[in-house]
């Protein structure tokens, strides 16, 4: 595997080949703001052949026996455990993130993620269902065909391969799009398919910007569905673009997640959690907890026990085994979350730590900004309802239950909540009356690939994990055989 590449081509047919119009982009470290390698800009042309290559697979792949697919999609996780440094140094210069995250975390879970669809591959039964005494239903469930995988910049690899892995672990052919600010583990990865001797077309990734490679892929009238992850804004671009074709559609969107925090909580620990919760990944996790929701009896002792704890947290230079908070993901991010602080401030918001950091030496022209807590503003300002996406979070505080359930479901989104909380009735009533798709009591991000993930309201259509992917990546046919009296 080649970690030195400067040109990141797009992987058609198992072969490195440039956009056609032969366009390139530079690929920008936020740490350093320094560009480090060209990434090929592609439009329909590139997508028309990768689609072509990808269908010219199909037939093959699609029933080749499942334990025959999951042995590929085995050899795969084998060559990215053998490569889990190289990946991660790549992972972390290309996002900013610290290099631990990415090798205890984010590589470790993209291997995962080929692992579990290899087994489950085996595991995928379909249903039968006996009809009194004359007849049986037994439920087919086929390969879509080609479909598109489309990943956002905060979780690279690890997103896209949540995708790659059960596409093609149901016998489907793939034309992937990483997103074009973090593109490089995608190519390594490709570089890992030819190695495992992958059948040309199972796999094609296309790079370029998302109103062109994009937005081509996802139009595609042979493109059987569209699994996307990224903002809401563009799923809803998705879902007009697609709407006349009737293509399957999932959508992993934004999140504005509350996190409830009630004074019989374990006040340590949830502080500790709480923080992570907030700034893992500088708050660039669609699962962060961005609104602190805290029992007004403790609200004071849990703030000061928050800013210690964001005190705590070590930023700086990505690259340095010590560092926990990393870079801000590309300057008009970096724009973008401090003209929220501004925002915060002009809605009456009182910034109780953290900001822009300048750094110096190797990271002198990299952005980063410190955790931020705010307090001070009502649920229905700008800065509580939109989703800011970086290492920034409001606190608030609520005197009853049903206050904290009405301030948590007061959002557009509905991703993720946490509930911090000993009484376990409680919890269990809050979660089945929050509004979101992924509740965690007394914990977060804890990650069993087994169950359902995904959201509701404006975060999510459709779902992912476990068998409820493999059920997106598969077409079910009902077939029912009356065999009637002797
Ligand atoms: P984004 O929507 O800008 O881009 C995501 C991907 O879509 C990129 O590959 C991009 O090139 C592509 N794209 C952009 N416009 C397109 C178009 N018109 N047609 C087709 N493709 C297009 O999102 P981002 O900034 O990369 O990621 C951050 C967002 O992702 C946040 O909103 C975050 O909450 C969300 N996210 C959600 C989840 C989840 O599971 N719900 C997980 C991670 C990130």
């Amino acid at each position: 595997m080649n970690a030195a590449v400067t040109d990141i081509c797009n992987f058609i047919g198992n072969r490195f080949v440039p956009a056609q119009g032969n366009g390139w982009m530079d690929v920008v470290e936020p740490a350093t703001g320094a560009p480090y390698a060209r990434l090929a800009t592609s439009g329909p042309a590139d997508i028309e052949a990768a689609v072509h290559a990808a269908r010219a697979a199909f037939p093959a792949w699609s029933v080749l026996p499942p334990e025959h697919r999951a042995a590929y999609l085995n050899a795969l996780a084998d060559l990215l455990q053998e490569n889990v440094g190289v990946l991660a140094s790549a992972e972390s210069r290309d996002t900013g993130k610290p290099i631990s995250v990415a090798r205890n975390v984010d590589i470790p879970r993209a291997i995962s993620n080929f692992r579990f669809f290899a087994a489950a591959a085996s595991q995928f039964a379909s249903e039968s269902h006996a009809m009194a005494d004359h007849a049986i239903n037994y439920t087919l469930r086929q390969p879509l065909g080609v479909v598109g995988c489309i990943s956002p910049w905060n979780l690279p690899l690890y997103l896209l391969t949540w995708k790659l892995a059960p596409a093609l672990a149901c016998g489907n052919t793939v034309v992937a799009k990483p997103s074009e600010v973090t593109p490089y583990t995608a190519m390594l990865l490709c570089e890992l398919c030819e190695t495992a001797g992958l059948p040309k077309g199972v796999l094609n990734v296309v790079h370029g910007l998302g109103l062109e490679a994009g937005d081509a892929l996802v139009r595609h009238p042979a493109l059987s569905a569209v699994s996307f992850t990224g903002s809401t804004a563009t799923g809803k671009s998705i879902a007009i673009a697609t709407a006349d074709q009737f293509k399957k559609l999932s959508l992993e969107m934004g999140g504005k997640n509350p996190t409830l925090v009630f004074a019989d909580c374990d006040f340590e620990r949830t502080a500790s959690e709480v923080a992570r919760s907030a700034f893992s990944n500088q708050g660039q996790i669609c699962l962060c907890g961005s609104r602190i929701l805290v029992e007004a009896g403790i609200y004071d002792q849990f703030r000061d026990a928050l800013l210690h704890q964001c005190a705590q947290i070590q930023s700086g230079d990505p690259s340095l085994p010590a560092t926990r908070h990393g870079a801000i993901i590309s300057e008009a991010h970096y724009q973008k979350v401090t003209g929220y602080l501004d925002l915060a401030k002009n809605e009456g918001g009182r910034i109780l730590c953290g900001g822009p950091r300048q750094l110096d030496g190797r990271c002198a022209q990299g952005r980063f900004i410190d955790p931020v807590l705010i307090e001070g503003l009502d649920q229905g300002c700008r800065t509580n309802q939109e989703e800011i996406f970086g290492p920034v979070a409001t606190l608030q505080a609520f005197t009853s239950e049903s206050e904290a359930l009405a301030l948590a479901n007061a959002s557009s989104y509905g991703l993720a909540c946490s509930i911090w909380s000993r009484d376990l009735s409680r919890c269990h009533r809050l979660a089945s009356r929050i509004q979101c798709g992924i509740v965690w009591i007394n914990c977060w991000m804890q990650r069993d690939l087994r169950t359902p993930f995904g959201g509701m309201k404006s975060s999510g259509l459709g779902l992912e994990g476990g068998f409820e992917a493999m059920r997106f990546f598969t077409q079910a046919r009902n077939v029912c055989i009356e065999y009637g009296d002797e």
